[in-house]
């Protein structure tokens, strides 16, 4: 009975304001493109009045990540609890109760409980999902004459904005309204509503920050146009606040500029910009500034050539800025959305947005529940038919996952090399580092992957001088086998939550609060983390091993502390043994030696690319100074990392 009434009296309300939304719904939850989940929603009617009852489950690389809400409202839609409970990702659960009384909220987040006096607004929402949540929030947002800011609750506060109106052509246009909200996880998600307000599509990012699109069931074929759209917009959102550089007749004057190849350096050093190219360098008083070039003071500056991370995921338009305000000019995406990954990169080098150089790696997994993504190789024929879409689409490499089998690895190795492609990934499961090389892997990502086939010691740790040992990192010089560590994710995986987290990361509180958020509690009970602090070493220990055998190590961040993270990499190597130079030249050098780029960019030379960084201090001495980049210059487009930071959420 109730229910009747409360639908009469909504009809009512809303013919004046906006349709109704449906009673129920079901969102197509996707990871990598992939269909891996569902969210449902019911509105139903109880004591207290209409509630949506949701249930929100996917299952990420073979592990379930459930998730049951209750969204309880009044009859006229304004919030009045959200009982939240489950996984947010792989890693990390959420149990969130709160209620909403006269102006006062009950607040109970997994073991604590407080209350909060509210201003006129305040709406529950504990993250990113459930997408149902959101589409209230909207809705709420509309119905409050949409404000600037609305406080959320247990934390923080939203930032809406209606952004424009997409047509979808099919058989009959699709009107979609296009929203933008921030605060919720780090940078802007996107979502797409009907005119009845219904949701259909929300672009955004999952608790390990990887992105997660919601689609309404039958609309669920848009995904592709939606995330190359989702690119598109979400570097517009930048070139529509800022100017974007043009490289211009540049000079930098008076900085020491240093040869990574060699460790030499030009103090007092003049470098000519012309045309995004390093015309020419020399000594200040020997090579004269034309008079019709801009100036860049460097005294007191180093200028090293602009940094690599040779494993990104740029799964969010954030990055951009992110990378370049850390002085890094290039990166090799190791695998990503197809479509999202094209748009971003065409966005970047179409002038219409901001970022790195991206070299692509496309990712291939075999088939099976636990694989990612949708782009899968089951025999050779299909594994032809990968490298060739990729090679078709200006990828340079293909990143192995998990569980292609070997026959399907050979296969793409092959092929690869036949189209001129580099093949690096992880090691398939039940292979060993030695077999994916021999099927043809020319790189490998993660130094877990020679940790596992060394003879293991006492407390796990690893003897490098052990002769089994030696044989592995024998064979791996070789075959040139290239490695990127990423020995920042063990350390960021295996710290100890108690210890200060600025020691690992000096900015951290100047990182996005979503970002914060997320990292604060990765790691490990004291305990725990003490235990694997004999495998963190080890994994030091085989880094500074194999760069001294000659093998190729670059350095790769897998994500972490956007930007950030390559620094603290480059620490680590140093903390192994590295000495300062050498670290800098696994991101600078090196990359683009194996990546073929040498010629272009890498070092500072005449001919090549005008990438390189001005950073205040020495980082040759002292390698925590690499943090200090005050301009960067890519393709000589001059960049200011303090705005780069305020586009990408940084410093709030
Ligand atoms: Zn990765």
């Amino acid at each position: 009975m109730r229910k009747n009434l409360t639908v009469l009296l909504l009809a009512a309300w809303t013919l004046s304001a906006t349709a109704q939304l449906p009673d129920s719904g079901t969102f197509l939850l996707h990871k990598f493109a992939q269909n891996i989940g569902k969210e449902h929603y019911s509105l139903q009617y109880s004591e207290t009045g209409p509630q949506y009852s949701i249930n929100f489950k996917f299952v990420d690389r073979g592990s379930p990540v459930p998730l049951i809400a209750k969204l309880g409202v009044t009859d006229g839609n304004e919030p009045r609890s959200l009982i939240i409970k489950g996984r947010t990702s792989r890693f990390s659960t959420i149990n969130d109760t709160i209620r909403i009384k006269d102006h006062t909220a009950l607040i109970r987040v997994d073991d604590s409980s407080y209350s909060k006096d509210l201003g006129p607004l305040a709406f529950p929402v504990a993250g990113y999902s459930p997408g149902t949540v959101q589409m209230m929030l909207l809705k709420y947002w509309e119905s409050h004459g949409r404000p600037a800011s609305i406080p959320i609750l247990p934390t923080g506060a939203v930032q809406i904005r209606l952004d424009g109106e997409d047509v979808i052509e099919q058989d009959k246009p699709l009107h979609l309204n296009r929203y933008v909200i921030s605060g919720l996880v780090w940078g802007n998600e996107l979502l797409w509503t009907r005119a009845d307000g219904q949701l259909v599509c929300l672009i955004t990012n999952d608790a390990e920050g990887d992105k997660l699109e919601m689609m309404l069931e039958p609309y669920e074929s848009l995904l592709p146009t939606m995330l190359t759209r989702a690119a598109g917009y979400g570097m517009e959102m930048f070139t529509r606040s800022t100017v974007l550089p043009k490289a211009r007749p540049t000079a930098i004057v008076g900085g020491k500029l240093i040869d990574v190849a060699t460790g030499t350096s030009i103090d007092n050093s003049v470098i000519l910009l012309e045309g995004g190219l390093i015309k020419a360098t020399g000594k200040s008083g020997e090579l004269a500034v034309p008079r019709d070039y801009t100036v860049i003071h460097a005294e007191g500056r180093t200028i090293l050539p602009g940094l690599w991370d040779m494993h990104a995921h740029f799964e969010q338009a954030e990055w951009g800025p992110a990378y370049l305000a850390a002085g890094v000019t290039t990166v090799r995406d190791c695998g990503n959305e197809f479509e999202y990954i094209n748009a971003i990169q065409g966005a970047i080098d179409g002038g219409k947005g901001i970022g790195p150089h991206i070299l692509k790696a496309g990712i291939v997994d075999g088939p099976g529940a636990t694989g990612l993504g949708i782009i899968r190789a089951a025999n050779p024929a299909e594994a032809v038919a990968v490298v060739k879409k990729y090679k078709d689409n200006g990828f340079v490499q293909i990143k192995i996952y998990s569980s292609v089998t070997p026959e399907v690895l050979k296969a793409i190795c092959q092929e690869a090399h036949r189209q001129g492609l580099t093949v690096t990934g992880h090691i398939p499961e039940g292979m060993t580092i030695q077999q994916g090389v021999e099927d043809g892997m020319d790189m490998v990502n993660h130094v877990q992957y020679v940790f596992s086939v060394m003879k293991p010691g006492k407390d796990r740790s690893v003897d490098v001088n052990d002769s089994a040992n030696q044989r592995v990192f024998r064979f791996l010089k070789e075959h040139g086998t290239v490695m990127d560590p990423t020995i920042g994710v063990f350390e960021m995986v295996f710290r100890n939550t108690k210890d200060d987290i600025t020691q690992m990361e000096p900015a951290f509180y100047s990182l996005p609060l979503p970002l914060q958020a997320l990292f604060k509690n990765m790691g490990m009970p004291p305990a725990n983390a003490a235990q694997f602090k004999p495998i963190l070493e080890s994994m030091g220990r085989i880094v500074k091993t194999m760069h001294d055998l000659g093998i190729p190590i670059v350095a790769g961040t897998d994500m972490g502390f956007p930007g950030y993270s390559l620094d603290r990499e480059l620490e680590l190597y140093v903390a192994a043994g590295l000495t300062p130079l050498e670290a800098i030249q696994t991101a600078t050098l090196i990359p683009a030696q194996v990546m073929k780029q040498d010629k272009v960019t890498g070092t500072i030379a005449p001919g090549r690319r005008a990438d390189l960084i001005i950073v205040e201090g020495n980082p040759l001495t002292q390698i925590r100074d690499i943090r200090n980049v005050r301009t960067v210059v890519k393709g000589g487009e001059i960049y200011d990392p303090v705005k780069l930071h305020s586009l990408a959420g940084f410093g709030k």
